[in-house]
């Protein structure tokens, strides 16, 4: 049997033969494929402003930048994710402010409003394995509060809230294109925005801090960053997008077909909700009961040929945020979640079969 690892992103022949045509046109750098990618993503999201970047860690950086957020400055942001998302809080000098995540692995907004104190400027919210969160609340504390919302979105290319795609609407909004994403262009991202009186600084923050004026004279403001996405990824984007909808519908086909035949009543199966857009398939297994490690777990489920992740150990306890004062028993659901979680095969291409081979492993794994 095939191995079948966690994820795999899906390629089509079009797209293979695009960026071919990319590579022999001469133009391999930001240039029409950029442009053509980005009003795709802007007509995905509804009109919205959108910039592509190499990266949506750069994206979720840069945004922070726009908002002047930095020394002195606290963001607060949840004690579960990929690490990326407080690290760019860091990056630019402000202190992450963590929060316990509820059971929908999201912020847990009883909990947000506790966490705000006079040198809050922003949430940093992350809508974690692609299902959304309260944004009707999240934006209301916000705005009671005056503060910046920059939406981790990594997870959330195609997820919708009461209807509205993530990214839509809000205020900052950052999406990943990694591999391992709903879609990708080997590396990149994008940030939606919503004032156009930022698309300027943005472009400065992306590009070297560079504008020029109607006679072509070259300024710098602002020690900018470098994070346009070339052509050649671009490419690879514009045949992710057209696919998007029908990759995302095949997830929740799939996850559906998880739900229908998991085996193992212990384990907490992921929040399900309307407009998820499945990123992973991450169950909760209490290794403790069933006397495994969860790395036992991985190198048995690994013998059977199937790739299981991680995603993520709590925040908090890795030595960098350990620096900052937190510790065990801070954020009791981020830590459970981070000690059981295991991610398991989730993409496209795969087949409901591969699904009940997945469930059949696990209860063999675990009995
Ligand atoms: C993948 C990911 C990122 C970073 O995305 P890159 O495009 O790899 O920089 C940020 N936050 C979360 C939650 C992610 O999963």
């Amino acid at each position: 049997m095939d191995y079948l690892p966690f994820t795999r992103p899906s390629i089509d022949e079009e797209t293979i033969l695009g960026v071919a045509d990319v590579l022999r046109s001469g133009w391999l750098a930001t240039g029409p494929n950029v442009a053509k990618f980005e009003s795709g993503l802007s007509e995905y999201l509804g009109g919205r402003q959108v910039k592509s970047f190499t990266s949506a860690t750069g994206a979720l950086e840069v945004a922070l930048q726009l908002c002047d957020i930095g020394e002195g400055d606290e963001v607060i942001t949840p004690a579960m994710s990929f690490t990326a998302t407080p690290n760019v809080i860091m990056r630019v000098g402000a202190k992450p402010v963590f929060v316990d995540v509820d059971f929908t692995r999201n912020l847990d907004l009883d909990l947000v409003e506790d966490a705000i104190t006079k040198n809050t400027r922003a949430i940093m919210p992350v809508h974690f394995a692609g299902l959304a969160c309260d944004c009707d609340r999240l934006y209301e504390i916000a705005k009671r509060h005056g503060l910046r919302v920059i939406e981790d979105a990594a997870h959330a290319i195609g997820t919708e809230f009461n209807g509205k795609k993530i990214g839509s609407f809000g205020d900052l909004v950052s999406f990943s294109f990694h591999p391992n994403k709903n879609m990708t262009t080997i590396e990149g991202g994008a940030l939606s925005f919503a004032d156009p009186a930022e698309s300027a600084k943005l472009d400065r923050l992306r590009f070297h801090g560079i504008s020029k004026d109607a006679e072509g004279n070259m300024d710098v403001d602002l020690p900018g960053g470098k994070y346009n996405l070339s052509d050649v990824a671009a490419r690879v984007g514009i045949g992710q997008l057209e696919k998007l909808d029908s990759f995302n519908e095949k997830r929740r086909k799939l996850v559906d077909h998880y739900f229908e035949c998991w085996k193992v009543d212990e384990c907490e199966l992921p929040a399900w909700g309307e407009g998820h857009a499945w990123h992973m398939f991450a169950p909760l297994i209490p290794f403790d009961k069933f006397g495994i490690s969860r790395g036992e777990f991985v190198r048995k489920m690994h013998e059977k040929k199937i790739g299981v992740g991680i995603h993520y150990p709590a925040l908090h306890l890795f030595s960098l945020y350990r620096g900052l004062g937190y510790r065990e028993e801070n954020f009791p659901n981020a830590e459970r979640i981070g000690r059981e979680t295991v991610t398991l095969p989730l993409f496209p291409m795969m087949e409901t079969g591969d699904v009940e081979r997945v469930c059949d492993a696990v209860a063999e794994v675990l009995s």
